[in-house]
């Protein structure tokens, strides 16, 4: 069914605590937890607990879900004191676009310069 856990996806063992992660923030949709491998002093991930692939299908499926998931991105970066600096939410969509991980996610960067555009 849609939006079930997925037996091979690394996020929904995270969500269901199988793979342990440094989990920042939680809320009822929600996770969020530091990237293993951060790209910027601040790097943390913001998942849904439901599996959608993308962004675009877990908003097409579960539109407040996905508002959750903007939500608590911009908590992060509160929590995180970079609102004020400026930070960077990025949802990479498709493997020619860096997604590795297909259940939807945000990034959450800032802590330093970011560049615009990106690379
Ligand atoms: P994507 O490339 O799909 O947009 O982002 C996937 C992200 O997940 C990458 O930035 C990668 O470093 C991160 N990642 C991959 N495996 C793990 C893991 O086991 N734990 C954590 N915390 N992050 C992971
Ligand atoms: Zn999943």
């Amino acid at each position: 069914m849609a939006g079930e856990p997925q037996t091979d996806c690394l996020f929904c063992k995270i969500v269901s605590g199988d793979i342990p992660a440094t989990i920042v923030r939680e809320s009822a949709t929600t996770v969020a937890f530091r990237d293993i491998n951060p790209q910027a002093p601040t790097h943390v991930l913001v998942i849904p607990k439901v599996h959608y692939p993308d962004a675009a299908s877990l908003a097409a499926a579960e539109p407040q879900i996905a508002a959750d998931v903007l939500t608590e991105a911009g908590a992060v970066a509160a929590d995180e004191k970079i609102d004020s600096t400026g930070y960077r939410t990025i949802f990479n969509t498709g493997s020619g676009a860096g997604q590795t991980v297909f259940h939807a996610h945000a990034h959450v960067l800032g802590g330093r310069g970011l560049q615009w555009p990106p690379g």
